[in-house]
């Protein structure tokens, strides 16, 4: 069963159709990559499944319930997550604090870090860290982090709240190529490990054909192919509106 089925979703701005009739299904544990070239709407799709926009016309069903109605909020907490940059205040605290701020600010009880939370042990902080290697960095201060490991614990900071689908828009940019599939191999075993949803949109076809198990293209507003990575490399519209001859 789906976890996620979008049908024939629309979104315009004034004139412009960002997203014009765009059906899919993600399955649990699925890794979905999004890719089209600049404008064709990817960041539209994210912020209507987040619910940061409302839909012109179709339909959105989580485990088979509808999105319609629902703020982004009540939307995060049916299971739909995203990343998150660290942000550059949030640089001095270790590891652990900032995993810790986040499962505070979810029980509404941010209050209390700056007291008591900050200094007891948290099993689970430290079973967030566990799962994406960073247990033993976990005293370290982000802000001296290697760019990889960063991306490694806003990972931890995304899955604080048990998402059944993770939007990752860009989660690999500015990454060197050792780096960018290190990060997707983990986020692979994570969303194997949990039976989550990933939907991720990515500009470097090594990493799209490498670990998405399926691929969405998107073009102008609409879905051109939907298709393993062979069929899509093979996809002939494929090849001339995106990946343009000689591409891999
Ligand atoms: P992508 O993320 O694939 O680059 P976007 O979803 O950001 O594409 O944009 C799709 C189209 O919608 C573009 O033509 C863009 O200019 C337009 N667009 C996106 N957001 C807005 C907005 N808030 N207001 C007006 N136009 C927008
Ligand atoms: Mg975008």
């Amino acid at each position: 069963m789906s976890f996620l089925e979008v049908s024939d979703l629309h979104k315009s701005f004034g004139g412009v159709r960002a997203v014009g009739g765009v059906s899919f299904n993600a399955a649990p544990g699925e890794l979905l990559a999004l890719i089209g070239p600049n404008g064709a709407g990817k960041s539209t799709l994210f912020n209507l499944l987040n619910g940061q926009l409302t839909p012109d016309q179709g339909q959105i069903l989580l485990a088979g319930e509808p999105l319609q109605g629902k703020s982004p909020r009540e939307i995060w907490k049916l299971g739909v997550g995203r990343t998150f940059q660290i942000a550059q205040t949030f640089a001095s605290l270790t590891v652990l604090e900032n995993v810790k701020m986040v499962l505070l600010s979810q029980s509404n009880q941010l209050f209390s870090f700056w007291s008591r939370a900050a200094q007891g042990p948290n099993p689970r902080a430290r079973e967030l860290l566990a799962q994406v290697g960073m247990e033993d960095q976990a005293e370290r201060a982000c802000g001296e982090l290697a760019y990889g490991d960063v991306k490694r614990v806003e990972l931890a900071l995304a899955l604080a709240s048990d998402p059944k689908l993770l939007l990752m828009d860009e989660p690999t940019a500015g990454m060197a190529a050792g780096e960018r599939h290190a990060l997707m191999a983990l986020v692979q075993q994570v969303a194997h490990e949990r039976r989550m949803a990933v939907l991720f949109t990515e500009h470097s076809m090594d990493v799209v054909f490498g670990f998405a198990q399926r691929v969405l293209v998107l073009s102008s507003g609409k879905i051109i192919a939907d298709g393993d990575p062979q069929q899509i490399q093979q996809h002939t519209q494929v090849r001339d509106v995106y990946l343009g001859v000689g591409t891999t």
